[in-house]
């Protein structure tokens, strides 16, 4: 199914997963150096080492014979029509789409996520699911924990730790 030989290396492709690794490993690393330290010593240790734990859970030719379009088979008594694909050389299954960035067939395609820089479909489907999940449990916990910091900072608020405070809970 793999076709690498067609494969071309496109830089573009790399820039909206890079920004997002670096927009949320910067962001964290701001939250742990000039916010964390006062949370860990006025409310409790476990607030690094809980965004901690989260954070790291975040962590993913040539045609040689002219084969017809489409062909039809019987699934469970249900007329299938399948395409042909030409880049993968097979019949795709239903659901199963071509993804042009990665240059391969998936099954139960969802979309191809230019963030994480792979196709959401059959055998990644529910890890992308958690992903999604721990990275609203993250975002929901340095937001609220740079809230807490700010409201006790309030006297203060032009001082280096709270301004970082604010870009890296947003
Ligand atoms: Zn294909
Ligand atoms: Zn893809």
């Amino acid at each position: 199914m793999p076709n690498s030989a067609g494969k071309r290396f496109k830089p573009t492709k790399y820039i909206p997963v890079s920004t997002a690794a670096t927009l949320l490993v910067g962001s964290t690393t701001l939250f742990f150096v000039f916010t964390c330290p006062w949370l860990t010593k006025v409310i409790s240790p476990a607030v690094p080492l809980y965004n901690g734990l989260v954070f790291l859970f975040d962590e993913d030719k040539d045609d040689d014979f002219r084969a017809p379009l489409y062909k039809n088979v019987e699934i469970k008594g249900i007329q299938v029509r399948m395409k042909w694909c030409a880049t993968c050389h097979f019949y795709r299954p239903p659901r199963c789409s071509h993804c042009s960035v990665c240059d391969n067939c998936v099954e139960d395609f969802d979309h191809h996520c230019p963030w994480v820089n792979n196709c959401i479909g059959r055998r990644n489907y529910r890890y992308f699911f958690l992903f999604l999940l721990s990275l609203s449990v993250h975002m929901l916990g340095v937001f609220s924990s740079g809230l807490i910091f700010v409201l006790h900072h309030r006297e203060s608020l032009a001082a280096l730790h709270t301004t970082v405070t604010y870009p890296s809970s947003c």
